[in-house]
């Protein structure tokens, strides 16, 4: 017999396969079937996310968004490969990298939704935080209130890079989102033993690739410097008349994320 969340995970992965909205102007899927991930909202890592070293005290736990949150549900949408590989060249970005960054995410929102309505349908209560009008995002200094990548973490889908984005079973390239619910769902294990363990340069100081595909120079050895990326996308702006012509807000960028060792897989 099916469980709750077996029967959730079947229906968003039809979802994603059937929904219009995961394609291309010509048509093309822009993201793979999901991982999907599930959290307890008690776990103690969204008390350390609070933390300065970790994200800091703008973070907001699981309760902030529903008193009586119980489940976090986590997924990550890996892009197709035809998406990562038309970003091998440049600088600038791929055309089609863009419209994946823009029309994926706008997928995105409505996959949260999808999965917010399937859980009040079932007769429980959900909200997506990056859909509630109390979540705060400020690029300019680089705080928000939830972090999808972090929450990704907690419900075991991954672990960061040196470039600051969480390396999946899938990779790097793609979208996270994530629905808080009242429904207790089965958690899913947490294989990554660190913040860091899927990132040779983390581990050993093998790899680093990621250094050199960076065109702002915002990755290094120590990291990755978030106002030189910033600047890079937003400020210099190098896809401003596409953009414009697609009315998409900035440019995008993601070098970093393909190319490179752990573009699709864990290196
Ligand atoms: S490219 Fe290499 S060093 Fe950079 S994040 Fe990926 S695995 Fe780590
Ligand atoms: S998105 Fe682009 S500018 Fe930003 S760190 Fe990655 S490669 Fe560098």
């Amino acid at each position: 017999m099916m469980t709750a969340m077996q029967a959730l995970k079947e229906k968003i992965n039809n979802y994603c396969v059937t929904d219009k909205n995961n394609t291309l102007p010509d048509g093309r899927k822009i993201f793979e079937r999901p991982l999907i991930g599930i959290v307890p909202a008690s776990d103690p890592l969204f008390d350390a996310y609070r933390e300065e070293a970790v994200i800091g005290p703008a973070f907001n736990p699981p309760a902030f968004w529903l008193p009586d949150a119980v489940s976090v549900i986590s997924y990550f949408l890996p892009f197709q490969m035809h998406v990562r590989s038309s970003n091998y060249g440049g600088p600038p970005p791929s055309l089609e990298w863009l419209h994946s960054r823009f029309l994926g995410e706008s997928f995105n929102e409505k996959l949260r939704r999808f999965i917010v309505d399937q859980i009040e349908s079932a007769g429980g209560k959900a909200v997506a935080p990056l859909l509630n009008r109390s979540y705060r995002s400020d690029y300019k200094v680089f705080s928000s209130n939830w972090s999808e990548r972090h929450v990704a973490y907690a419900a075991g889908l991954g672990s960061f890079g040196l470039h600051r984005g969480l390396i999946t079973e899938k990779g790097v390239a793609g979208r996270f989102g994530s629905v808080i619910t009242n429904l207790m769902l089965e958690a899913t294990s947490r294989p990554a033993g660190s913040y860091y363990q899927n990132c040779p340069f983390l581990v050993d100081g093998s790899c680093g690739v990621c250094i050199s595909r960076c065109p702002a120079g915002a990755i290094s050895e120590s990291g990755k410097d978030k106002s030189k990326c910033y600047h890079y996308m937003f400020i210099e702006d190098h896809m401003k008349i596409e953009r414009d012509q697609f009315g998409y807000a900035h440019s995008a960028c993601g070098k970093c994320q393909v190319d490179v060792p752990c573009e699709d897989c864990i290196p």
